[in-house]
C-alpha cells in the first residue's frame, strides 16, 4: 500500500510524490449507504495519535464511532515509509519508556522488544563534526556530549538550579509567574543574556540544538517551552538524548499506529472514511442531550451526539465552527505555532557515515544530522533536520538537499547520495508545520483556551497537551482525555 504523502528521490527516478506505507488504509471507507448519515455517539476528526486513541477508547467503551480523516492514511504527523521493507520516519520517530502514555500503549500491544537505537557508534566516521561557514572541527562523541552538556546547562540555568526551580512541575496545567515570564522570552533573548558566558563552540552547539528542538528561529520560539522539555527530560542532557533522539520502532511508527486502528475496528463499533477533509462542525440546537453535524469538503454530512476535533492548531482555522469558537481559541489558531522543521533522510553509499553526528550552522540548510540506521542494501541512513532558520523546500530544491548531505562527508571520502526520503510538513495543508513549538506568549495567553471544549465539541491534540506537549505521548494522552470527557458528557443523555 502507498500513501500520496511524502516524497522520494533517486538519481535514476528523480523526485516522486507518494511513498509506500503500511498505515495507508484500504478500503478507504467502511461506510455503506445506510450508515452514511447514521447517528453516531461520537465523530472523531483526524487520525493522528490523538484521534486514533480517541477512536479506539470510544469504540472499546461501546460508543458508535465515526472517524473522518483528510489523508489516505493513519498517523498524521507520525508515519513511516515502507521502502524496500525499510522504515524512514517521515515525522514523529523517537519514543522512550519513561513517556508513560507511550509506554502503556507499547506494553498493551506487546511491542516492548520492537525498539532499536538510532545511534551506532561502531562504524566508519565515528565522530561529531562541528562546522560553521569557516571550518569543520572533529570531536569524539564523548567530547560532543561534554560540550553539549556544558552549553545546554548554561542555557537552562535561569534559576541557579539547572531549571528545577523554574519549571518544578512540567505536567501541571498551571504556569507560575516565573514560567509566564520565561514564556514571553525568546530563545534569542536567553542566548543574548549568555553572550559573555558561552564559548564560540558552546554557542554553536546551543543554537543548533534549540533550533533542532523548535524548528523555528531563535527570535520566534519561546524560551519556556525549551525549559519545559528540559524538565520533562529529567533536567539532564542525558535525559534529552534518551527521550528525544535515541529509541525508535524497528518497523517504523506506522507499525505502532496501525495497532490502535485495528483494535478499534475489531470492536465492530467503528465506521471510518479516509480522504474526507472536514470543512465544518455545527452544533445542532433543540436536540435533547445535544447533537453535532460534521460536514466534509465533498459535501457529505454526518450527525453525532458529540465530536472530537483532533486536528493540529495550525489548521484549526480550516474548519468552520458553528457557533464560532471562543475568541481565545481563535486567537491561538491565528497565531499558530512556529515549527517549520525540514526533516530529510538520505541513504548514502557505504557505511562511512553510519556513526556520524554533525552540526552545520549557521550557514547550512540542514543544521543537525545523525546516523539513523543501515538500509537493506547495507548503506548508511542519515537523518538531517533544518528549521525556519535557513528554511528551504526540499521538494522544490532537491539539489540543495543532496549537497547538504554531500557536505557532511570529509572531502577524501567517496560518498554518493543514493536516495532521499522526506515529507514537506510546511506545505502540508493538514499540518502547516511540524511538531508544536510555541512563539513567545502563546502558552501564557492561550494554553487553557486551546484545551477547553466548545459545547459538544472536544479538542484532542498533542499541540495543547500538558506534559509531553508536541510529542506522541502527549497526543495519546489527549485522545484518552477527550474520550473521558465525551463519556462524562453523554452520561444520562438520550440516544439520537
Ligand atoms: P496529527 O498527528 O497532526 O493528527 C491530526 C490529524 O488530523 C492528521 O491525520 C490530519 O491529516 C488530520 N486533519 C487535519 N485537518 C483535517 C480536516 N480538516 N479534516 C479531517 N482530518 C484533518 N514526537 C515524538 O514523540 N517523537 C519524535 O521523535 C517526534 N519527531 C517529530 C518529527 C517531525 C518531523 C514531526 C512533524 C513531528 C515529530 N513529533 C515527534 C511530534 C509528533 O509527531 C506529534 O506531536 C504527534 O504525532 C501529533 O499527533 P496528533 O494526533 O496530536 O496530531
Amino acid at each position: 500500500m502507498a500513501s500520496k504523502d511524502g516524497f522520494s528521490w533517486t538519481e535514476s527516478q528523480g523526485l516522486k510524490a507518494g511513498v509506500p506505507c503500511i498505515g495507508a488504509i484500504q478500503p478507504p471507507t467502511n461506510l455503506n449507504d445506510d450508515s452514511q448519515h447514521g447517528d453516531f455517539d461520537v465523530i472523531v476528526v483526524g487520525a493522528g495519535y490523538a484521534g486514533l486513541t480517541a477512536v479506539r477508547d470510544a469504540s472499546i467503551a461501546g460508543l458508535k464511532v465515526l472517524l473522518l480523516e483528510a489523508r489516505d492514511r493513519i498517523g498524521g504527523r507520525s508515519w513511516s515509509s515502507n521502502i524496500e521493507g525499510y522504515p524512514y520516519e517521515m515525522g514523529g520517530t523517537w519514543v522512550y519508556w519513561n513517556q508513560t502514555n507511550v509506554w502503556r500503549e507499547i506494553a498493551r500491544y506487546g511491542m516492548q522488544d520492537e525498539l532499536e537505537e538510532s545511534y551506532d557508534f561502531s562504524k566508519g566516521i565515528d565522530q561529531f563534526l562541528l562546522s560553521n561557514a569557516q571550518r569543520t572541527q572533529s570531536f569524539s562523541h564523548a567530547d560532543e556530549d561534554a560540550l553539549m552538556k556544558t552549553a545546554l546547562e548554561k542555557l537552562v540555568n535561569v534559576d541557579g538550579n539547572l531549571g528545577k526551580t523554574a519549571v518544578p512541575f512540567p505536567h501541571s496545567a498551571k504556569m507560575s509567574a516565573a514560567e509566564l515570564r520565561y514564556d514571553r522570552m525568546t530563545l534569542a533573548d536567553r542566548i543574548n543574556e549568555l553572550r559573555d558566558e558561552l564559548t564560540p563552540n558552546e554557542r554553536l552547539c546551543v543554537e543548533a540544538f534549540v533550533l533542532l528542538c523548535s524548528g523555528a528561529t531563535l527570535e520566534t520560539a519561546s524560551l519556556y517551552e525549551f525549559l519545559h522539555w528540559w524538565a520533562l527530560c529529567d533536567y539532564t542532557y542525558d535525559g534529552l538524548i534518551n527521550y528525544l533522539v535515541r529509541y525508535k520502532f524497528h518497523g517504523g511508527q506506522s507499525s505502532f499506529a496501525i495497532r490502535f486502528f485495528r483494535e478499534a475496528l475489531a470492536t465492530g463499533n467503528l465506521r471510518y472514511a479516509f480522504e474526507q477533509p472536514v470543512a465544518a462542525i455545527k452544533q445542532l440546537e433543540g436536540v435533547r442531550g445535544g447533537a453535532v453535524e460534521v460536514q466534509t469538503r465533498a459535501g457529505r454530512s454526518f450527525r453525532g451526539r458529540r465530536a472530537i476535533c483532533a486536528v493540529p492548531l495550525n489548521v484549526l482555522d480550516n474548519v468552520a465552527f458553528s457557533p464560532p469558537l471562543s475568541p481565545g481559541k481563535r486567537a491561538a489558531a491565528s497565531r499558530g505555532h512556529v515549527n517549520q522543521c525540514v526533516k530529510v533522510h538520505a541513504e548514502v553509499s557505504g557505511t562511512h557515515l553510519r556513526s556520524v553526528t554533525a552540526i552545520s550552522y549557521p550557514h547550512h540548510a540542514l543544521i543537525y544530522s545523525l546516523g539513523d540506521g543501515t538500509t537493506p542494501a547495507g548503506n548508511a541512513h542519515i537523518v538531517a533536520f533544518g528549521a525556519q532558520h535557513n528554511h528551504f523546500e526540499p521538494d522544490e530544491d532537491v539539489a540543495r538537499a543532496v549537497d547538504a548531505f554531500r557536505g557532511l562527508a570529509p572531502a577524501e571520502t567517496d560518498m554518493c547520495v543514493r536516495r532521499l526520503v522526506f515529507h514537506n510538513w510546511s506545505k502540508d495543508e493538514y499540518a502547516k508545520g511540524a511538531w508544536f513549538f510555541p512563539p513567545p506568549g502563546l502558552l501564557a495567553d492561550h494554553l487553557a483556551d486551546m484545551r477547553a471544549p466548545h459545547g459538544h465539541v472536544f479538542f484532542a491534540c498533542s499541540d495543547w497537551a500538558l506534559g509531553w506537549r508536541s510529542f506522541i505521548d502527549g497526543a495519546i494522552q489527549e485522545g484518552a482525555r477527550a474520550v473521558v470527557a465525551v463519556t462524562g458528557s453523554l452520561a444520562g443523555t438520550p440516544s439520537l
